[in-house]
């Protein structure tokens, strides 16, 4: 049993269900959105009965956006799989701009931080920007703009800061002995070759060696 009546732009309909209970559907039609007196949809997320029939009256072929209440979004099903990391992730389709500016602003991070992962200098670059993001938000002390800093050290060193920075490369220092190679066996021959012979007075021979150190070298010939 079925009764329509249509109040300002609230069209009502009165359901009899199995159990010869009366519920009212109330079909708002500007916000396009129905409630139940079961108020099932409230509590549990599922559609009632009531209002699915009202949508079949209506020939509607899909279910409104808002009658899936965020329940059968998979974001559900993340919050296990991230160990809760993200625990707000949208549970309902109507998001506020708070939780969107949020989410944003997670992302914002997120990007910043993956990009300088493992640059030293633009971690603490970072972490110097969010530190002085900090003091302007709660306004703590007095905050430098990063002109009025750079004004400051001017200031303070009475010189500007050149806008090209030109660096040479460190002059090459060559020092004696360097860049020496130690002769090969053939050329130590050649060398000791050219070299005018001198006569040992030990063994009377002309050659490289003298009487201080002749016994030394016959006996290092004898072994060879
Ligand atoms: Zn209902
Ligand atoms: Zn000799």
């Amino acid at each position: 049993m079925v009764k329509t009546s249509i109040e300002d732009d609230t069209e009502i309909y009165v359901i009899n269900d199995k159990c010869s209970k009366d519920w009212s559907v109330s079909y708002s039609v500007s916000g396009d959105s129905y409630v139940c007196g079961c108020k099932l949809f409230q509590r549990l997320g599922l559609v009632c009965s009531h209002i699915f029939w009202v949508l079949r009256n209506r020939k509607l072929k899909l279910v409104p956006d808002h009658l899936h209440g965020g329940r059968w979004l998979k974001s559900n099903f993340v919050k296990p799989v991230h160990c809760g990391f993200v625990d707000d992730i949208e549970k309902a389709l109507i998001i506020d701009v708070a939780t969107q500016e949020w989410r944003d602003m997670h992302g914002d991070f997120f990007e910043v931080a993956q990009t300088i992962k493992g640059n030293v200098d633009q971690i603490r670059a970072f972490r110097q920007i969010i530190a002085e993001g900090k003091k302007a938000i709660f306004g703590e002390g007095i905050v430098l703009s990063i002109s009025d800093k750079r004004q400051m050290i001017e200031n303070f060193y009475g010189s500007q800061a050149p806008s090209e920075i030109d660096v040479h490369p460190p002059d090459v220092v060559k020092t004696k002995g360097s860049g020496r190679r130690p002769l090969t066996r053939l050329e130590q021959a050649m060398k000791m070759k050219a070299k005018p012979g001198r006569k040992c007075a030990e063994c009377g021979e002309v050659g490289n060696h003298d009487a201080r150190n002749c016994k030394k070298i016959k006996e290092k010939q004898k072994i060879k």
